[in-house]
């Protein structure tokens, strides 16, 4: 079993409940000795959703909508139930999620797990500000509901899969007039501009994101395009199709994505985008999941797999930082084809762990050549710690345990929530 990244791969004895009532079952045999771990579609890149040689839950086929309310938007279901499924109910009566991540194949679990955020972090939050409640089971036989206000909610959001299992989720989604977002793209040179045009576009976007080049450096350093979009207010309410259109059947060559392939699609991108004048009107679903069209995209980077590397830097450093980490990107020759720019908003977190904070938040591929990879993202680490920011714990699978502690300085106080018949990869690692 791997998780998206495909860099870590372990073996694993997995349950796959179909019902609810099954989940006691799994849980009593779980012990400090023997811990287990709940997970969802393993969209997460790294090592949050692995437990080696260990226990996981797999929560995908407890999937069912309890509750849902026409009226008000407030959603109840199982915590396998994918936003894609979610939204397969919610768009046509109106609603839509209050937030979404770059992908609709996401659990409802997961999507609490690592309290995730969107284009409209500036806007609306993170997800786990949507959470009214859930249910937490816990290996010792215990089961709350539990809402903000509580302790073990704001530690369970963004909890990590490590204070129990959610067996359910209780959601308020958001009223939109169409499945239409009115959107327009403006090209910047320098990654100064940046910083300019997304301070601008927050007052009146509530989506925002930036696809920036990697792989050039000097005059056009950080060169991209800002996305901006509301939602389109006469259209019809129209969900996605459900299926993916194309799909990677095998693992790409490891050479499919070098650094020419890399330069290239960059470059393609920026120049056609930045013909594009005007706005335009998109379906939700490019523009909110652009790589979903794709089924099982990651293997386009070959059989070694790659990392994704998320950092935030708050405002204070954000300017200098994240000119200096694409900086050193470019020199590294390793640039992504896939790099995000986007600004967080003051909100404040509603978990003790959430990723999220005041800033600008960075997003880029890596395939993975072994310890040239590792020695860049060591590099970019060194320039994240100095600008005070910190990593996505649900990316790159190999943060340094001083960078988790540093950046997330409430994880001390979690510990005390941690559910000791759960553990993962990554907290074994992190908390030593
Ligand atoms: C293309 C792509 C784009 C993405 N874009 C974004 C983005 O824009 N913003 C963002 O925040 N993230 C983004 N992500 C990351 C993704 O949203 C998160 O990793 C998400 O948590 C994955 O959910 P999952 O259902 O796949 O959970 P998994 O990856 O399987 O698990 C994630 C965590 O949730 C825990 N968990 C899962 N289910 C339960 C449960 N029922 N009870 C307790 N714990 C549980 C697991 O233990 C684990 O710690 C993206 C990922 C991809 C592949």
């Amino acid at each position: 079993m791997a998780s998206w990244g495909r860099v870590i791969r372990a073996n694993h004895f997995v349950a796959r409940p179909r019902f609810g009532d099954e989940l006691d079952g799994f849980l009593n045999g779980l012990s400090a000795d023997r811990p287990g771990l709940a997970v969802g579609l393993r969209r997460s890149y790294g090592d949050t959703n692995l437990n080696p040689d260990g226990r996981i839950i797999d929560m995908t086929s407890l999937d069912r909508v309890i509750a849902f309310d026409r009226e008000t938007g407030v959603m109840r279901a199982e915590a396998g139930l994918s936003l894609s499924q979610a939204l397969q109910i919610l768009v046509p009566a109106g609603w839509f999620l209050p937030t979404t991540p770059g992908t609709r194949f996401v659990t409802l679990g997961g999507a609490v797990a690592n309290d995730v955020h969107g284009k409209n972090h500036h806007a609306a939050g993170t997800f786990g500000a949507s959470v009214r409640r859930l249910k937490l089971l816990r290996t010792d036989g215990g089961a709350q509901e539990i809402g903000p206000g509580n302790a073990l909610f704001h530690a369970t959001v963004g909890g990590l899969g490590l204070t129990g299992v959610i067996a359910w989720v209780e959601f308020q989604a958001v009223r939109v007039p169409s499945s239409s977002l009115d959107a327009e793209d403006t090209a910047f040179a320098r990654v100064e501009d940046y910083f300019d045009i997304a301070a601008e576009r927050k007052h009146s976007f509530e989506h925002t994101m930036a696809w920036v080049d990697c792989s050039v450096g000097g005059a056009k350093l950080g060169r991209g395009i800002l996305s901006a979009a509301n939602w389109y207010a006469y259209g019809d309410v129209a969900p996605h199709r459900e299926l993916p259109s194309k799909t990677v059947p095998l693992d790409a060559p490891g050479f499919t994505l070098n650094t020419m392939t890399v330069r290239a699609f960059n470059s393609v991108r920026h120049e056609l985008k930045s013909m594009r004048s005007g706005p335009y009107r998109s379906h939700y679903e490019p523009f909110l999941y652009p790589l979903d069209g794709i089924a099982n995209w990651n293997r386009l980077y070959g059989p070694k797999g790659f990392y994704q590397y998320q950092c935030v830097l708050p405002p204070a450093t954000a300017r200098d930082g994240v000119a200096e980490l694409l900086k050193a990107i470019a020199t590294s020759g390793q640039g992504s084809p896939l790099a995000v720019l986007k600004d967080f908003g003051p909100r404040e977190a509603v978990g003790m762990l959430s990723f999220p904070m005041e800033g600008t938040t960075l997003a880029l591929d890596f395939r993975n050549r072994g310890e040239s990879t590792l020695r860049l993202m060591a590099d970019l680490d060194r320039i994240v710690a100095a600008a005070s920011g910190r990593l996505y714990p649900a990316k790159d699978g190999r943060i340094p345990p001083e960078m988790f502690q540093a950046g997330f300085p409430k994880w001390q106080d979690f510990r005390a929530y941690v559910d000791p018949g759960l553990s993962s990869a990554f907290w074994r690692r992190v908390s030593g």
